[in-house]
């Protein structure tokens, strides 16, 4: 019996941990096929569209940045969104993995960029792929930037980049919004 809660706590935390990662695709690939030429856009282009193209131009600017700052934007969209989930269905394990892997996802984009930032219990982690390895970031900092948008475990990109998701996705969407 407890075995099976055992296992049950576990899948509980895994799904959050990854509905956290293809959340952070979600959010990045946003970012990355809309954000162009709209950096002047009242609060989104200054707040989120110019920081994230100058992360494609010069990626390791964003580590001078103190913890909060490099983190807050994410903690607004993280926070609601698990206060979303707590209201809607109430305290569970899994809204507590997504709610942690979405508020550090950033910061594990960071320890991805910098693996000499992670703590050492981190870089186990990232061995792992449990939060993204610094080899497996690479793969989407390559011009034109149209993969592996998911930024907090190793393990969702693979599958989602394998399936074509996000060019399905845009294919289904009107043209002139991309640029
Ligand atoms: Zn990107
Ligand atoms: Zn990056």
């Amino acid at each position: 019996m407890i075995m099976l809660s055992l296992i049950a706590l576990v899948i509980q935390l895994i799904f959050g941990w990854l509905l956290a990662d293809f959340l952070s695709g979600v959010l990045h690939w946003a970012e990355d096929r809309f954000g162009p030429g709209r950096e002047h856009w009242p609060v989104l282009g200054r707040l989120i569209f110019t920081p994230n193209l100058l992360h494609h131009s010069d990626p390791t600017l964003f580590l001078s940045a103190g913890f909060v700052e490099r983190n807050w934007t994410t903690w607004a969209v993280a926070v609601p969104l698990a206060a979303l989930l707590f209201w809607l269905f109430g305290s569970h394990p899994w809204i507590w993995a997504a709610l942690v892997g979405g508020a550090f996802a950033n910061e594990i984009h960071a320890w991805a960029h910098r693996k000499t930032l992670a703590p050492s219990w981190a870089r186990w982690l990232q061995g792992r792929g449990v939060i993204q390895s610094p080899a497996h970031h690479a793969v989407h900092h390559v011009p034109e930037y149209r993969r592996s948008y998911c930024i907090v475990t190793d393990w969702l990109n693979p599958v989602l980049d394998r399936i074509g998701f996000w060019t399905r996705i845009e294919s289904q969407l009107p043209q002139r919004w991309f640029r």
